[in-house]
């Protein structure tokens, strides 16, 4: 097992995207990933498994070398921090931007904003950088609904379409930061198994420029 190398991906949208990038580069579940409550699979490269599991957690799997490589977006790499990481891929794969957003026509009136979000450390630091008195929310789910309920009065969330936000009788309004999934390497692994875990990050290269 010691020459295995685990990939550990984020589930959900992220996943059914970062599938057709690893069957590109000649790696694919043995089973249906979809129908099976396993987290830990088995592919057809040699010595090469996935574990999948939150995108929060991916980080922290790829950090303590319990997995060696994962698959994770780039929102939760700024909001937890990369120590420990190296970062060299852009998979360009599960697209969207990091967005202030707020009811539409809304206007800062009073000195303080109230802001929620689960992206607590990046909302601190955007406002801080821009001089904005901001008191900081945390939410671990449908941000949209915090300025409805008056909880707050704008948001930071993840913004595709803008569906989600238009359904809420909100409107974007700056952009943070531009997101998509990154691959990380756990650093001491990147030594330690250069060879298997450099031939990946090339497989996997080449299978993002031919998407
Ligand atoms: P949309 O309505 O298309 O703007 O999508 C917005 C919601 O979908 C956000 O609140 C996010 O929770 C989720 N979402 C969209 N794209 C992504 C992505 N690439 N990664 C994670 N979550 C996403």
């Amino acid at each position: 097992m010691s020459d295995t190398i685990t990939i550990a991906l984020t589930k959900g949208r992220i996943l059914k995207e970062t599938l057709p990038l690893l069957s590109r580069a000649g790696i694919e579940p043995l089973e249906d990933v979809s129908k099976s409550r396993k987290l830990v699979f088995p592919t057809t490269a040699d010595g090469v498994r996935l574990v999948i599991i939150r995108g929060t957690d991916v980080p922290t799997y790829v950090r303590h070398g319990a997995a060696d490589v994962g698959v994770v977006g780039k929102d939760i790499l700024l909001e937890h921090g990369a120590e420990g990481l190296y970062e060299p891929l852009d998979l360009g794969i599960a697209r969207c931007r990091l967005m202030t957003a707020g009811p539409v026509g809304w206007v800062q009136n009073g000195a303080r904003i109230r802001v929620a979000t689960k992206f607590v450390n990046i909302a601190r630091e955007y406002f801080a950088r821009k001089g904005v008195h901001a008191d900081v929310i945390k939410l671990y789910g449908a941000m949209e609904l915090a300025p409805i309920m008056n909880l707050a009065d704008l948001i930071v969330d993840i913004v595709d379409t803008g569906n989600t936000l238009r359904a809420n009788g909100m409107e974007p309004l700056d952009e943070i930061a531009s997101v998509s999934s990154r691959l990380i390497v756990n650093k001491a692994a990147m030594r330690s198994r250069y060879k298997g875990i450099q031939s990946l990050i090339d497989s996997l290269g080449a299978a993002t420029e031919t998407q």
